[in-house]
């Protein structure tokens, strides 16, 4: 696959014009901020391997990047543990099933399905070695900026208002941990996970993590190697079998690359050794996917042949 700046430019200034007046969807209201963020917002960015940016409308406004956090953790696992060491804890299968679903720790006897929902994402956070809580949130934090190739910071605001309303995940983390599938404090792992969801991206932020992945984990942007080329490849897996929640098939089958989304409105897709887009957008569909951000980036993948199953 390759690239041409001036065409993906051009592609994605025609996406956004195609998409940017639909108002299907709505904010998630079940974390109470995100309910309050202006749904009108919308930007899409791209960020190619050799570090070139592509920014379209509303790409410095800062959102929450929610389960996005999730492939970030997991890269952050598996370059302390081994990919071995964490595929032995936590799978890589799809569920099927929602991001918060208590059925998805009851499909595999010996572990949760992925890192991708919040079962196995509250166990990754688990797998950070820390000496203690604030330790592996600070690492987790750290991390994160890393990838960003920016000062990534907490949004007290939003990490207050999910603290206060996520008696659903704790109490999936009590669950884990009745099944010795969690490896820290429950709730510690718990509280350690809303705040990794809680954390602050504009859309070339988030692009820059995916151009990092896209990259064999190498940030184009920084230039450090954060992740092993084999890791890279893990992460882009587990993003293809379970990114966008119970539609990550469809994602697939329409789209045919790694995507993650977050209820915060973000979602990012990754074309490897070309680069990542990614979209803000914070109107959902049922899922709990950007309805602005599936259709911008399905069309640009679709005009620019960004397919990894196109065999011509
Ligand atoms: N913090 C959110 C939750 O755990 C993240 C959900 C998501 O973006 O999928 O409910």
């Amino acid at each position: 696959m390759s690239c041409c700046k001036k065409d993906v430019a051009a592609v994605m200034q025609q996406a956004f014009d195609m998409h940017k007046g639909n108002k299907d969807g709505a904010n998630a209201s079940y974390i109470p901020f995100l309910a309050s963020v202006p749904s009108d917002l919308c930007g899409l960015a791209f960020v190619s391997v050799t570090g070139e940016v592509i920014k379209i409308q509303d790409v410095d406004y800062k959102y929450a990047i929610e389960s996005i956090s999730k492939i970030m953790t997991l890269g952050l696992a598996l370059e302390q543990s081994g990919a071995d060491a964490v595929h032995s804890k936590i799978g890589a299968d799809p569920t099927g099933l929602p991001f918060n679903s208590v059925i998805a720790l009851e499909l595999h006897d010996d572990k949760p399905l992925t890192p991708l929902v919040n079962a196995g994402a509250m166990a990754t956070v688990s797998l950070i070695e820390a000496e203690d809580k604030e330790q592996r949130w600070q690492k987790i934090l750290a991390f994160q900026s890393a990838l960003a190739a920016a000062d990534i910071e907490l949004s007290e605001d939003v990490n207050q208002s999910e603290q206060t309303t996520n008696a659903h995940n704790r109490a999936m983390a009590l669950l884990l941990e009745s099944s010795n599938r969690i490896y820290s404090d429950p709730l510690e792992a718990c509280d350690v996970y809303t705040r990794q969801c809680s954390t602050l991206f504009n859309t070339v932020e988030l692009a820059t993590v995916g151009a990092t992945f896209a990259n064999g984990g190498k940030n184009p942007v920084s230039g450090k190697q954060l992740v092993s080329p084999e890791n890279a490849a893990h992460i882009l897996a587990e993003m293809m079998m379970e990114g966008l929640y119970d539609t990550s098939g469809d994602w697939a089958y329409d789209v045919g690359l790694p995507g993650k989304s977050g209820v915060g409105g973000g979602l990012l897709t990754i074309i490897p050794n070309v680069g990542a887009l990614a979209a803000f957008s914070p109107r959902l569909d049922q899922f709990g996917n950007s309805v602005r951000g599936q259709l911008m980036i399905k069309h640009v993948a679709q005009t620019m042949g960004w397919n990894l199953f196109n065999s011509k």
